[in-house]
């Protein structure tokens, strides 16, 4: 099968995420930021929306199902289960709600969902193993990882620590344009890291062309992202937490970043 994948910005710093699967013509939207902008991009495609894939109940994420419905009454909206109650108190109807290991099928083939609680309590991603393809919403982000809201740091810690021993050249899609600040920061944890340096090049050069960072990949992040690199020795020294247990390092970045 073939997957198309149109990625756009949204609201002000969101992207969609559509995926067009021309064997069964079928199209599916992860998260729902925005009404009007996802519906240009259907018009301009030709494509016909039949599924919708909530990560977490955030209104950015969210907001435009009620929109989207009204066009596409047969539209098909999956919910991470741990939050579908509260999200259908502002959607109404769903049709399927999704936890741990459960599969998701969408034309031929399916991905797999993951819990990665922290940013929510109940956040999902979305894995498509075959395609090497992660939805992450906003648990990761390219330089970075979501605000830690809903629990203690640790378990944030863990549910990224899941994501990043998924295969090096999984290609990632997040709910945020927030690349540039994300490796500033991390450029200041971690001066030496050269990767960084050069990252941080690239993506000041596609931002002024007005162009999108992302999607990345889970290898990238892994060289790159200072939140996936908590047990390295030299954020650590730097940090004056040699030995440290990562989820403590980690927090410890969670939150110098929250104040930055
Ligand atoms: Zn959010």
């Amino acid at each position: 099968m073939t997957l198309h994948i149109e990625q756009f910005p949204c609201l002000s710093d969101n992207f969609g995420v559509l995926l067009h699967d021309s064997a069964s013509n079928r199209t599916l939207s992860i998260d729902a930021p925005e009404a009007d902008a996802i519906e240009k991009v259907l018009k301009a495609k030709g494509w016909t929306l039949t599924d919708i894939w909530i990560t977490h109940h955030h209104a950015d994420h969210v907001q435009g199902v009620a929109g989207l419905r009204a066009l596409y009454p047969a539209v098909k909206i999956t919910l991470p289960k741990a939050e579908s109650a509260r999200i259908s108190a502002v959607i109404g109807h769903f049709d399927a709600e999704v936890s741990e290991g459960d599969f998701v099928k969408f034309g031929e083939t399916e991905a797999r969902v993951l819990e990665t609680p922290g940013h929510t309590a109940g956040h999902v991603v979305y894995v498509f193993d075959e395609e090497n393809l992660l939805f992450a919403g906003d648990t990761l982000f390219a330089g970075g990882c979501g605000r830690v809201l809903e629990t203690p740091l640790p378990v944030m810690w863990n549910s990224l620590s899941k994501l990043s021993s998924l295969p090096g050249e999984v290609q990632v899609y997040c709910g945020h344009e927030y690349t540039l600040a994300n490796l500033r920061f991390g450029l200041s944890i971690e001066p030496g890291n050269v990767l960084i340096q050069q990252r941080l090049a690239e993506v000041e050069a596609l931002r002024a062309a007005g162009k999108a960072t992302l999607p990345t990949t889970i290898g990238l992040e892994q060289a790159t992202n200072v939140f996936l690199r908590a047990d390295e020795p030299a954020i650590q020294s730097a940090l004056n937490m040699a030995g440290a247990d990562p989820a403590s390092v980690f927090a410890e970045m969670r939150e110098r970043k929250n104040k930055a």
